[in-house]
């Protein structure tokens, strides 16, 4: 498994699990099948409410705790008192420290994000989270972060997918330092069944879920597909080993649309989360 290192040296596997909609009950044997499968990074949020089942699929695996990467993320709702929020979701993951623990939205309404961050910076300092980051940050917000932080984020997880890949955003992030995480990289399904995509899959005999992780691997993003389905996560998983050529990474690049899927974080309240 490729791993990327971030700004404070620690190193992540490009290609995790996310959880997002895998209903709490679900949880711990969806992730038992992705450890099952190779997975060791796992990305879940207190806001999806499967912190627990995360949780108790790493303890039913057995596996050395320093094999895993396990990300979660802040609530907006819960940007006034991170520190306390950090430790409920460290009790429902059953972790003595969590690899990752990002600002889940910016929130802009609420003025709280820098905050948020200072007490992020000083359980990052506690050795209690080994990087810290932020979510679904526009360029815009990571600006006004930067000026306050003493710690420059170590990932910034964002929408890319073919159809919507924020790439002048994406290069800020490089630029800085920040790595880019992508959270719904196959465009949730939908970026799945077009002609180039397809094309690409047909010449190398793969899916075109492979295809499209396998571009987002080659720009060196960081990328987390959801399935809770055992056959489509383990196809997932073997996206590692497809290379595209120049002509065909080009050919999904030109996919861009502008479709996002996600709310815009500019206005993104979701303070209920
Ligand atoms: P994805 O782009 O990962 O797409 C998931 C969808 O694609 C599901 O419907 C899944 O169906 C389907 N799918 C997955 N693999 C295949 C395949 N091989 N063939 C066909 N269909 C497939 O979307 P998500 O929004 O779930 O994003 C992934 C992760 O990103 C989340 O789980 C979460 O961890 C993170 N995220 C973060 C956000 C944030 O605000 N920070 C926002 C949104 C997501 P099925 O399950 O039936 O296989």
């Amino acid at each position: 498994m490729s791993e990327l290192t971030l700004n404070n040296g620690v190193t992540i596997p490009q290609l995790g699990f996310g959880v997002f909609q895998v209903p709490p009950e679900d949880t711990q044997g969806i992730v038992e099948d992705a450890l099952a499968a190779g997975y060791r990074h796992i990305d879940t949020a207190a806001a999806y409410r499967n912190e627990a089942g995360v949780g108790a699929a790493i303890a039913a695996s057995g596996l050395p705790r320093e094999e895993l990467f396990i990300t979660t993320k802040l609530r907006n709702g819960d940007q006034g008192r991170a520190q306390e929020a950090f430790q409920l979701s460290r009790k429902e993951l059953g972790l003595d420290y969590v690899d990752l623990y990002l600002i889940h939205w910016p929130v802009p309404s609420q003025g709280l994000y820098v905050q948020a961050w200072k007490e992020m910076e000083r359980l990052y300092e506690n050795k209690q989270i080994r990087a810290i980051g932020v979510s679904n940050f526009l360029s815009e917000h990571l600006d006004t972060l930067l000026e306050a932080a003493e710690t420059v984020p170590a990932v910034n997880q964002i929408e890319v997918h073919p159809s919507y890949q924020q790439a002048e955003l994406a290069a800020k992030c490089r630029s800085l330092g920040i790595a880019v995480e992508a959270y719904s990289p196959l465009g949730q399904g939908g970026d799945l069944n077009g002609n180039a995509v397809t094309a690409v899959a047909q010449a190398h005999n793969a899916s075109p879920a492979q295809v499209i992780l396998a571009w987002h691997l080659a720009a060196g993003t960081i990328v987390i597909p959801k399935s809770a389905d055992p056959t489509r996560l383990r196809e997932n998983f073997a996206a590692t080993s497809l290379k595209l050529s120049d002509d065909e990474l080009a050919s999904i690049t030109a996919l861009e649309s502008g479709a996002r899927i996600g709310s815009d974080p500019a206005v993104a309240a979701f303070t209920q989360l």
